[in-house]
């Protein structure tokens, strides 16, 4: 590419589709959102090409185009997988926006948008290799390496979130089931619902993760309880990752992200279980935040 050129990155997103626009620089110097359709994969195409056109009138140039979905790119089929916006699943939809917008697309899922935004001007910038963790409705990841995201032939690096729950005790184990068919995967442990069903089971107590992180902060002792065993499971999991990629810096991202107490209890307590003497990974929050998704994508343009 030219390096120029404008950088459009779009976040297609369950509920919204987003753009931004990047200088060469990667400054923003333009950002509009649009609801998503429901559930019409042809009215989602047009939403994007007429956000597309609009910054392009609007900047008087031509950019490069990123976008963040949710799932992967089929290597098989180049086919969208794994979607949670079902409609999009199985649809061509890396060479159904090639042709309408006369131009080649790279397409990545939101975890790597989020790990590659952060790698490159965030959190994780000057890191050789950056995890980037979604600990959300979900649990997903995304891996850099020298500012370049990993891409293996099954289109899966770092999705750690249907990994089993490593060093489980008793009580974890078979573990919940999960929506991909196993059971006890790190996802239903990690993700904002898993910390939610963590608490019901030690209290019956039914709040949602905010609402225990809050209380705990508050001085609540059996939500304290909840958090202390969350993150001993987040320190185990991320301990199985630092054993294999070795990486430099950890960013969280996702709801969970917010939880402030993470970046300093959860190193504390990975040590116990990396096979190091120690440990110098670093686990940072994110500093984008929200627009990391949609930076990342137009990203994927980079040199
Ligand atoms: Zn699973």
């Amino acid at each position: 590419m030219n390096d120029s050129a404008i950088r459009l990155g779009i976040d297609l997103g369950g509920t919204k589709i987003e753009l931004i626009a990047l200088d060469p620089q990667g400054d923003e110097i333009w950002r509009q959102r649009v609801a998503t359709p429901k559930g019409n994969y042809r009215e989602t195409l047009n939403a994007i090409v007429l956000l597309v056109e609009q910054a392009e009138q609007a900047l008087g140039d031509r950019g490069t185009i990123g976008l963040g979905a949710p799932g992967a790119l089929s290597k098989l089929t180049g086919h969208l997988k794994n979607a949670n916006s079902t409609c999009l699943n199985g649809r061509p939809l890396l060479q159904d926006l090639q042709e309408l917008l006369g131009r080649p697309v790279k397409i990545a899922n939101d975890a790597d948008c989020f790990a590659l935004s952060e790698a490159i001007d965030g959190a994780g910038a000057g890191a050789d290799i950056v995890f980037g963790v979604i600990l959300g409705t979900g649990v997903g990841g995304g891996i850099v390496v020298n500012k370049r995201l990993l891409n293996g032939p099954n289109a899966i690096a770092g999705e750690w979130g249907h990994n089993p729950l490593p060093w489980p005790l008793d009580d974890e184990r078979p573990g919940p089931g999960c929506y991909c068919g196993k059971s006890g995967c790190i996802e239903t442990f990690l993700s904002g619902p898993g910390l939610a069903l963590l608490h019901s089971r030690l209290t019956d107590q039914h709040l949602d993760a905010d609402a225990i992180a809050r209380r705990a902060a508050g001085g609540c002792i059996a939500c304290e309880t909840s958090m202390r065993s969350y993150e001993d499971r987040l320190a185990r999991a991320l301990a199985h990752v630092i054993n294999i990629l070795d990486p430099h810096i950890i960013v969280v991202g996702g709801g969970l992200s917010n939880c402030r107490r993470f970046y300093h209890n959860v190193p504390k307590r990975w040590q116990r279980y990396v096979f190091s003497d120690r440990v110098d990974t670093r686990l940072l929050p994110p500093r984008h935040g929200d627009s990391s998704g949609v930076r990342g994508a137009a990203w994927l343009w980079n040199g």
